[in-house]
């Protein structure tokens, strides 16, 4: 009997094996060793009583199936058709012997096992039996229990080493399936790398190909992409396929079967049938094709296929494919942001080498990141080693040194004048410090010696155009004083010197505004220094106390505790002020309410007025900012030039700050000026400190 597993009870039994080999051969495929047809044993003899014995009386009643055959060249004939399980043979045969009989089977390739019988027993024979692979061999005459147990034992054996060979094999195909797909990852993570590392987009694409290639075992792979413009695919890299069609190969592809895959998206395995029914391109045996996908938008294929061999592709292709055609996608995004990237960079670095500005940027530990080509030749930095290094060994420049460290306290950004000697001339130059986030911070400047020569030159010539205009209107003013004092007048004459006088004073004062307006606007004399909001309001109420107490109006002001300070300039930032309560004293009738709060949130600082005047009608409100606009009520009421608040919009302006007002029409008017804090220490004031 073949060896039969059942298992009663839960419990595997075994006939003929060792319970290692059944859990082996289990493991391996338990259906396979249910063998339950009878064993096959060709007993070769040229004894008919030998063969009588043997299958009549020996191996028949135990199951077995008996084949018999009177002579080797018979017996190997048999053997050679039927394949027995096993084979008893006698040696001493006329014409071919046992063992001939057994070579010549050899020869034929059947490798059943064989027990040697035989009259006299020598030791030469055993030795020469078992070298030609002869299992056991029987000393006639035969005994049934001797004969039964080598049949047995050869037979277990037998199955014992078949069932091994057969684990050996497929543990050899496993291994060999494993080293296979660790060779396919291996490819993968080579190509993931190379997809990250590498810059060269063709290089990346080409050994994507390749790698198609190898883990697919195609004949094979191609790479193309969509000309979204002419709406073809064109070959973009591939391997195994010759240069020229790599780089002419362009089609269309809107009917074909490459199209579905752009259209649908999803991956395309075609067999030998399939190729067959559809129009490809190229003339192959079978094919898979995958999407590359960029951004969720199908950019181009992936395929793989055979032309020689009609070998199908499978899911663990498509996957391994899909994987190389994400890398690819991938690959083809870097270097489309990179040469982004590039143009960019190349398009700043070719600003910064051919502006006339000056720049420089640092890091956070202040190390030189950039020192463009002006920069570098205006502060005679010689060394070409300088990005890394610390500022202060890169430029020799005080100034600028300080600047930046000056910057470092406060933390934001900041404008200011460098000057810069260069071949025996002086030079001024504007500097912009601006923080970058997460890079550091840059100074950008400009020289303005030309502009400051011509600022010069204006407000010269303003100054002497002022003093000239205010020198024959002061002349004017001392002569209807003069009038007054030459005799009496009569009261129409009073009434027009008193006119004159007053027209005199308002173009005074309008050149005065006009003067001052164009140097606020000029905004070429902002030093900024740390100024205190509340130190500077009171300074300007001390200088208005006067025309508040004609008016009798209520004053109060509350400044918050600890109110940070601004950077500013103290003397324009009081002109602000002063402009703002004169309009409020002015535009209040006598005994009105005035209010000036300071309060800062975050890093603004605000200041405000309200008063309880005449207001400004609505339709007024967007212009009352502009050069000489007044409300009608002002003209006709009021004195004025409608340059108070265009000056206090300019001041406001330089200083990085916002103004608005809110009013209603007799109730009265609030203005709220807003600027950035600025440093916290208090400066080594240029202004009057508060009494
Ligand atoms: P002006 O010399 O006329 O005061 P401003 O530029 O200071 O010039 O103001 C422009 C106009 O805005 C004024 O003429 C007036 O109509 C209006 N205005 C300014 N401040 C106030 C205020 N506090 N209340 C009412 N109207 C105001």
């Amino acid at each position: 009997m073949r060896p039969a597993f059942h298992s009663p009870g839960g419990k595997i039994q075994a006939f003929g094996f060792s319970q290692s080999d059944v859990f082996w051969a289990c493991w391996l495929h338990f259906e396979e060793i249910v063998l339950v047809a009878n064993e096959r044993i060709l007993v070769v003899d040229s004894s008919a009583e030998t063969r009588e014995q043997l299958a009549a009386t020996i191996l028949s009643p135990e199951g077995y199936d008996v084949l018999t055959a009177a002579s080797g060249e018979e017996g190997f004939v048999v053997a050679r058709d039927l394949l027995p399980d096993l084979i008893l043979v006698e040696q001493v045969m006329p014409g071919m012997s046992g063992l001939e009989m057994l070579a010549a089977l050899h020869d034929a390739g059947v490798n059943s096992p064989v027990i040697l019988m035989t009259a006299q027993g020598s030791e030469a024979l055993a030795v020469q039996a078992m070298r030609a692979g002869v299992r056991d061999y029987l000393i006639k005459p035969l005994s049934q229990d001797v004969a039964l147990e080598s049949v047995r034992n050869v037979l277990r054996k037998h199955w014992a080493r078949q069932i091994r060979d057969r684990i050996s094999e497929r543990l050899l195909q496993s291994n060999r399936q494993l080293e296979q797909r660790f060779r396919d990852l291996t490819a993968l993570v080579n190509i993931g790398t190379g997809v990250t590392a590498m810059l060269d987009i063709q290089q990346v694409l080409n050994l994507v190909a390749e790698a198609a290639v190898s883990v697919t075992g195609a004949e094979v792979a191609s790479l193309f992409l969509v000309d979204r413009q002419t709406g073809e695919l064109y070959m973009r890299a591939a391997r195994n396929l010759d240069q020229k069609t790599v780089s002419t190969l362009r089609f269309k592809v809107n009917d074909s079967v490459i199209g579905q895959v752009l259209a649908d998206g999803q991956p395309l395995v075609l067999d030998e049938e399939d190729v067959v029914r559809a129009r490809l391109v190229f003339p192959v045996k079978s094919a898979v094709y995958v999407p590359l996908r960029a951004k969720g938008d199908v950019i181009g294929i992936l395929s793989a296929d055979n032309r020689l061999e009609p070998r199908s592709f499978d899911q663990q292709d498509v996957q391994l494919l899909s994987i190389l055609a994400d890398f690819a996608a991938v690959a083809i995004e870097n270097a489309r942001l990179y040469a982004e990237t590039s143009l960019e960079r190349d398009t700043l670095d070719a600003i910064m080498r051919d502006t006339d500005d000056y720049v420089i940027v640092i890091d956070a530990h202040e190390r030189v990141l950039f020192c463009n080509p002006t920069a570098r030749e205006a502060f005679s930095v010689t060394r070409t080693d300088f990005v890394g290094r610390p500022l202060n060994e890169v430029i020799r420049n005080p100034e600028i040194v300080t600047l930046f460290e000056k910057d470092a306290l406060v933390g934001r950004s900041r404008r200011s004048e460098i000057t810069l000697n260069r071949n025996g001339s002086e030079r001024t130059l504007n500097a912009q410090l601006t923080i970058i986030g997460g890079i550091g911070r840059a100074l950008v400047m400009q020289d303005i010696t030309l502009l400051k020569q011509i600022d010069k030159a204006k407000s010269d010539f303003v100054a002497t155009v002022a003093h000239d205009l205010r020198s024959p209107l002061t002349a004017i003013l001392g002569y209807t004083e003069l009038l007054q004092r030459a005799g009496p007048m009569n009261e129409q004459q009073d009434k027009f010197v008193e006119q004159i006088t007053s027209s005199v004073q308002s173009i005074t004062v309008l050149i005065t505004e006009l003067l001052e307006l164009s140097r606020i606007e000029a905004g070429f004399n902002i030093d900024l220094e740390p100024v205190s909001l509340p130190a500077i309001t009171q300074q300007s109420l001390r200088d208005l106390n006067h025309h508040l107490n004609v008016k009798q109006h209520r004053l109060e002001w509350i400044a918050a505790p600890e109110l940070p300070f601004v950077n500013g300039n103290p003397l324009r930032l009081r002109q602000m002020i002063s402009n703002l309560v004169g309009n409020a004293i002015k535009y209040t009738p006598d005994s009105g309410q005035i209010a000036i709060t300071m309060w800062s949130e975050q890093d603004l600082v605000f200041w405000r007025i309200s008063d309880s005047g005449i207001g400004i009608p609505a339709e007024d409100q967007p212009y009352v900012f502009d050069k000489f606009y007044r409300t009608e009520r002002a003209v006709n009421e009021y004195d004025g030039t409608g340059l108070g608040l265009s000056i206090v919009r300019s001041i406001v302006e330089q200083h990085h700050g916002r103004i608005w007002l809110e009013s209603r029409e007799n109730e009265g008017t609030i203005f709220t000026v807003v600027l950035p804090r600025g440093d916290d220490a208090p400066p080594a004031s240029s202004y009057d400190t508060p009494q």
